[in-house]
């Protein structure tokens, strides 16, 4: 399958397996934390190095990213804005909530093509994502099916995370 194809696969298979995906996530609660995170890991590792994110960018075009106040302030110098506020205003959006920025439209406007024009200062959020590196994943499993449908690399690690465990798939 080539980047788009496998787009339009996961994106079927999310909707497909939302059911089992729920499911799988109960189903984790038998592990400790450690070992998951552990196989996780080293799995979503494995994962990262076999992508070329160059050829997919779907997580800047479906996603509305956070820039953190350093870089706004990085962000909006490259951008030629004459301020983080110039920057504010023209591409971000504050989450009354949350009380922190997010990119106003997607795709993203600092995207060209699959690739981010502002990659070496791009925002931690940018950086983190699809965070399967982080710890903890039995605890915010939910979080992390939510981009199973947008991100090979979420995509392919859960499935085999699903076979390390010895998880039934439904389509089995
Ligand atoms: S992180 Fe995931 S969604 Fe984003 S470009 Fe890479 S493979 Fe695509
Ligand atoms: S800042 Fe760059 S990496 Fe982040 S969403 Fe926009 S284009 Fe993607």
């Amino acid at each position: 399958m080539n980047p788009e194809q496998i787009l339009v696969f996961i994106k079927q298979e999310a909707r497909q397996k939302e059911s089992e995906n729920y499911t799988f996530r109960t189903f984790l609660k038998r592990f400790s934390a450690k070992e998951i995170d552990e196989k996780l890991h080293r799995i979503a590792k494995e994962e990262t190095e076999a992508t070329d994110c160059t050829q997919c960018g779907n997580c800047c075009k479906k996603l509305m990213a956070s820039p953190e106040p350093k870089a706004i302030k990085a962000l909006s110098v490259a951008t030629g804005c004459d301020s983080p506020e110039a920057f504010k205003e023209k591409y971000l959006q504050l989450s009354v909530e949350d009380q922190v920025y997010f990119f106003r439209d997607s795709p993203c406007p600092l995207l060209k093509g699959n690739c981010c024009t502002q990659y070496e200062i791009r925002p931690q959020s940018c950086r983190d994502y699809p965070n399967l590196h982080k710890r903890d994943f039995i605890f915010r499993v939910l979080s992390v099916i939510g981009n199973y449908g947008i991100c090979p690399i979420v995509y392919h690690s859960v499935e085999r995370l699903k076979k390390e465990t010895g998880f039934k798939s439904s389509k089995i």
